[in-house]
Order: C-alpha cells, then structure tokens, then sequence
C-alpha cells in the first residue's frame, strides 16, 4: 500500500494494471452510479433536451448488468463489445448509439485481453473517442460528452507521460473530466437536440456530458478500492 494524494484523490494503491475483473467491477459501479443519478441527468436534460437521459442510461445499464454474469470469465474486449452491444439495443435516444459505439470501439482495441496497461488504456479510450465523434459528427466545443471525455484523455496521456503511476493519473484525469463537464455551461451546443435551442442552450450543464463523468469517476473507484 502506498497512500498518496493527487489533486484531493486519497491513492491507495500503485496498480499498473486493469484486470478484466476490474472492468467488471467497473461496468457494475458505474451502472450504479447512473441509477442513483438517474433524476439529475433527467433534469439536466429537462432544461436543454427531452428529459429522458437518466432513464436512457438507467434503461441500457440495468440491461447491461443482466448480461454482465455470461460475461464474468471472458477477456476485456469480449466484456466490452457486450456491454456496447447492450446500450445500443436498449437505449433509444441518441446516447445509446454514442455510448455503445464508444464501449465496442474500445473493446475492438483490447479482444483477447485479460489485463490492460495503461497505453493500453489510452489507446481503448481514444478508439472510444473517435467512434463517438465518427458516429455523433461531432467534435469538442460543441457541449457533448466529448468536452468531457476529450480533456480526460489529453490529461491521462500527458500524465502518464510525465512518470506518474496509473492510480494518480486517472484522478488527475477525472479532475480534467469534471472541468470538462463544467466547462459546457457556459458553451453554445451545435449538435443534438439542445442545439434546436440555440442561444438558450447557453447556461446550462451538458447532461452526457455529466454522465461521462461519472463513468469516469466509476472507472477511478475501481482502481482505488
Ligand atoms: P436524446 O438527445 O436523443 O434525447 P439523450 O438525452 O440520452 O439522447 O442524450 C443526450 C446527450 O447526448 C447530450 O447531452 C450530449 O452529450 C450527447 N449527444 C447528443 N448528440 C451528440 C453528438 N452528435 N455527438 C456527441 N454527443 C452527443
Ligand atoms: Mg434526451
């Protein structure tokens, strides 16, 4: 054990590694997460959207911790590309679609895999990334959950690069994550439909891209417990 403290994340370990059980325990943390955030999303999408991307979510992670169990012993891109799979049959509104293309583009770079490093990571977040923007045509500025996930990823690579072990650059990065989803209220949204609101989309938190961050802040819980 090597406690430390990295921009107010108590570490408890140096793991250099993602197991696949992790990825497990991960899924599981952040379907939870959805479930108790449910009615936030909701009304963060209430004030720019239709109101449903906390049921959205709920819907596609309650589904997907159905099918985590045939799932449990299998390799991390098989895991992935189930949980992909899952969001997108189950979930109607855009973020089904967005959210399961990232989860099976993800899965596409690691088949086979039982533990992953963390370039390996990088690499699976990045194939997530690009299949959102592919999918979404979108890119970041556009008050998504790209403006969350984008800055996410610049910082883990910078500070993985940097030397810092796997544990204290994912909280950095979920630090990044946060200051990401903050930085769309002030952002006018051109894609999905808070767009149709234009001007008035202005002054208020993306909810996707909130959800990105609680799965990421769901991905960080797994490593440090
Ligand atoms: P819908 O908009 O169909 O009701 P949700 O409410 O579940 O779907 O999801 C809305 C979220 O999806 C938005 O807050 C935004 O973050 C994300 N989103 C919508 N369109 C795009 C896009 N083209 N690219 C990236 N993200 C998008
Ligand atoms: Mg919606």
């Amino acid at each position: 054990m090597h406690p430390g403290i990295a921009l107010g994340c108590l570490i408890a370990e140096t793991a250099m590694h993602i197991t696949a059980q992790q990825i497990l325990v991960f899924v599981g943390k952040a379907a939870h997460s959805i479930q108790t955030q449910r009615d936030y999303l909701t009304d963060l999408d209430a004030a720019i959207g239709d109101a449903d991307h906390g049921i959205n979510l709920d819907r596609g992670f309650s589904a997907v911790l159905i099918r985590l169990p045939d799932v449990a012993d299998q390799d991390i891109g098989t895991i992935l590309k189930t949980v992909g799979t899952t969001l997108v049959s189950t979930i109607g509104g855009a973020s089904g679609p967005l959210y399961g293309t990232a989860f099976l583009r993800a899965g596409m770079t690691v088949a086979g895999r039982f533990t992953l490093s963390p370039e390996e990571l990088v690499v699976a977040l990045e194939a997530a990334m690009l299949g959102i923007q592919t999918r979404g045509k979108s890119m970041r500025g556009e008050k998504t959950m790209l403006d969350a996930l984008a800055p996410a990823i610049d910082t883990l690579k910078a500070t993985l690069a940097s030397g810092d072990d796997l544990p204290i650059a994912l909280c950095k990065s979920v630090n990044a994550c946060e200051t990401g989803m903050r930085s769309t209220i002030p952002m006018l949204a051109t894609k999905g439909r808070a767009s149709y609101l234009g001007e008035r989309s202005i002054g208020h938190q993306d909810p996707g891209a909130t959800s990105m961050f609680l799965l990421a802040q769901a991905l960080l819980d797994t490593l440090d417990t």
